[in-house]
């Protein structure tokens, strides 16, 4: 496995970054992948939401969220009143594990230079992780509170919510969801 600096990773810039996530062969996941799946939205947003691994559609076309569940986090950026310049979008890792399975803690070890790489080059005010591996990946075992932010002082403030997918078919879980973004509007607003 490449040993990867994410000091040396930011310092090399965004097109590095993204070259060497094309090129990554630590873990088994590139070996099935059909496109590696990066990012998408702003460069310099105030708020960068942290998925989970890409699914079928992302790793068709390569772009995060752009399938179902997709439309379920477009549907909770608009009602958090973001503009596409505010926001950007990333997973906890770059390739679609099999059969949509969870992520594997060996893969999310492997692809977490590249997650700490482009929060450190976007550089947001707010990071919101969606669901439980996102807070796995990002907090090193420390467990979050649905929807009560920390913030990381001189850095960030950290919100978990839940993932889109969790709300496809629960419309109880969306108002609970739209209550934990009523109570943190001030966190972007
Ligand atoms: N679910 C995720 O966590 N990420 C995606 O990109 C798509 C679905």
């Amino acid at each position: 496995m490449a040993v990867r600096s994410v000091s040396e990773l930011v310092e090399q810039g965004f097109e590095a970054v993204e070259k060497e996530i094309l090129e990554c062969t630590d873990c088994q996941l590139h070996e099935t992948v059909s496109n590696k799946v990066i990012s998408k939205g702003s460069k310099s947003p105030g708020v960068v939401f942290v998925g989970e691994a890409p699914g079928k559609n992302e790793d068709e076309t390569g772009v995060p969220f752009c399938g179902r569940a997709g439309r379920n986090l477009d549907s909770m950026i608009e009602y958090m009143g973001l503009s596409g310049d505010d926001y950007a979008v990333i997973n906890t890792i770059k390739c679609r594990p099999p059969k949509n399975r969870n992520p594997l803690k060996s893969e999310i070890r492997a692809c977490k230079p590249f997650l700490e790489a482009q929060i450190e080059l976007l550089g947001p005010k707010v990071i919101i992780l969606l669901g439980n591996t996102a807070e796995k990946a990002f907090c090193n075992g420390e467990k979050l509170e649905w929807g009560v932010p920390k913030t990381v002082e001189g850095k960030y403030t950290l919100l978990k919510i839940y993932h889109p997918a969790a709300l496809i078919y629960q419309r109880s879980r969306i108002e609970e969801q739209n209550a934990l973004i009523d109570n943190n509007r001030h966190l972007w607003e």
